[in-house]
């Protein structure tokens, strides 16, 4: 028997909420983001249960580091 139930990754990005799940467009290239929940949280940032960026906001994030 496969271990399955593990804790499930919500699979939105937490910088703009989009869906990265399968078939979404943005489930290629999406980045895992190990912070947990609070750490986001006090990160500011927008949809903190999102335990993913998409490849999109990744890009935003670290190509502009300037702004
Ligand atoms: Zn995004």
């Amino acid at each position: 028997m496969e271990k399955m139930k593990r804790v499930k990754n919500v699979e939105i990005c937490n910088e703009c909420g989009r869906s990265v799940s399968w078939g979404s467009g943005l489930f290629v290239n999406r980045v895992i983001d190990l912070d947990n929940w609070k750490t986001r949280k006090a990160n500011g940032k927008p949809f903190p249960k999102g335990d993913y960026i998409c490849r999109e906001c990744d890009e935003k994030i670290f190509g502009n580091k300037d702004d």
